[in-house]
């Protein structure tokens, strides 16, 4: 057997349908953000970072580095061990208070990463309920996916935010059976929310439990940084909500919010929270100035609607095809792999623009898209810029502006 063989085989397979991914090697630059170094292989190159999940810029903020950096020096690098072992270090004990607070529940479970969290978070709740139905969002990440399938639960996918569709399956459904709802508040490729009253609204009458995934919205939405369960007023009506600490908090790390039974019980029944190492001392803490900061300061929230409504603002006036949602996402269609990763290439090499190309499995075939993530940190000498470069790799691409696009429907 020759082993090796397989592997190759393997890559040349994904090359063959282009879905072979290429890491930039880049370095950020703390105080500087979003500017970073690529390290190109002509050498190291400046470039501006459009495409990041450290939304709020919180990965550089002051308060948080401080933290990470004083905790570090007082507690030392790691955890231990799982908490079995070595206890649960105390910076963990108050990110989880404060986690527990942020959404208003009696507690929450932290994790290594959001993955960790859904993984094993939507697959123990689901194997503690005898027989018990999920309802999965079809739009679902993949993190979602695996932990419904890790249940071995049965499951019907409901279409994307249709709650008529949704209903019709709860109605369906044995009335006396667990059943569970499991759908993300923002969906990050679209940009589009989900109607989280209406869902809740449906799993009062049909008895079902709901978890959200807020992993794109905590810290961005609702007046303390709760989410869009906060911004839409439905906090308390969701029985689990999920969040991570990577992207709008800066930091590593997932969690779920929850009654304290809930967690409790995924404390001591999930295999992806009992065998694995806690989060390091430093991290949490970290972790915990950035919430804590975000709970009281509205203005990163405030100048990211802003900066995104800009950025929407500014390449709709130049006739690029901007996705439409209401959210800080902003999406820009392509249509094709091959020219949406050109497109990002060129963006790179020419104009020292990093946004990565989104192609299929991550969305569908043929809405291959460029997502922007505008922070609070991209002035408008940024945007310019990129609406410019945008303008002439559209053109060497020969890819359609929208005045083009409406006269050919
Ligand atoms: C990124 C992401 C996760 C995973 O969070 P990590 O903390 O990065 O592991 C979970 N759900 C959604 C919707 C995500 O986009």
């Amino acid at each position: 057997m020759n082993y090796e063989a397989h592997f190759a085989d393997a890559l040349a397979r994904l090359r063959d349908e282009r879905r072979y991914r290429v890491f930039a090697d880049l370095e950020r630059l703390a105080g500087r953000f979003p500017r970073a170094i690529w390290h190109s292989p002509q050498g190291p190159r400046d470039v501006i970072v459009w495409c990041s999940n450290d939304y709020l810029g919180m990965g550089q903020h002051p308060k948080v580095i401080g933290a990470m950096v004083e905790t570090a020096t007082r507690m030392g690098t790691g955890a231990g061990g799982t908490r079995n072992i070595a206890g649960t270090n105390h910076p963990l004990v108050d990110l989880e208070r404060e986690l527990a607070d942020l959404h208003r529940k009696e507690a929450a479970l932290v994790f290594t990463s959001g993955y960790v969290s859904n993984e094993t978070g939507i697959s123990t709740i689901a194997r503690l309920m005898p027989n018990c139905l999920i309802l999965s969002d079809a739009s679902n990440h993949n993190s979602m996916i695996e932990g419904v399938r890790q249940s071995k639960c049965e499951k019907q996918i409901f279409r994307h935010n249709d709650v008529a569709h949704l209903e019709e399956l709860l109605r369906t459904a044995d009335p006396t059976r667990p059943k569970l709802i499991v759908f993300e508040t923002l969906y990050s490729m679209d940009g589009d929310v989900a109607p989280i009253n209406r869902i809740c609204d449906l799993a009062e009458r049909y008895g079902a439990m709901t978890y959200a995934d807020e992993v794109h919205a905590v810290g961005m939405y609702g007046s303390r940084g709760g989410g869009q369960a906060e911004h839409q007023g439905a906090m308390a009506r969701i029985d689990v909500i999920e969040g991570t600490l990577a992207k709008a908090f800066g930091c590593l790390g997932g969690y779920i919010a929850a009654s304290a039974t809930l967690c409790d019980a995924v404390r001591s029944y999930a295999p992806g929270f009992i065998f694995t190492t806690a989060l390091p001392p430093p991290i949490c803490a970290a972790a915990t100035a950035a919430i804590r900061h975000l709970k009281s300061s509205s203005f990163e929230r405030e100048r990211h609607q802003e900066r995104s409504a800009r950025v929407k603002a500014v390449l709709n006036a130049a006739g690029l095809p901007v996705m439409p949602n209401d959210t800080h996402i902003v999406p820009l269609f392509v249509g094709d792999p091959e020219k949406c990763k050109r497109a990002t290439d060129l963006l790179l090499t020419e104009h020292g623009i990093y946004i990565q190309p989104i192609n299929y499995p991550t969305v569908a075939k043929g809405t291959e898209r460029l997502r922007i993530t505008p922070t609070p940190y991209h002035e408008d000498a940024l945007i310019y810029a990129l609406a410019e470069a945008l303008l002439e790799v559209w053109e060497r691409l020969k890819l359609p502006l929208k005045s083009r696009v409406l006269a050919a429907e």
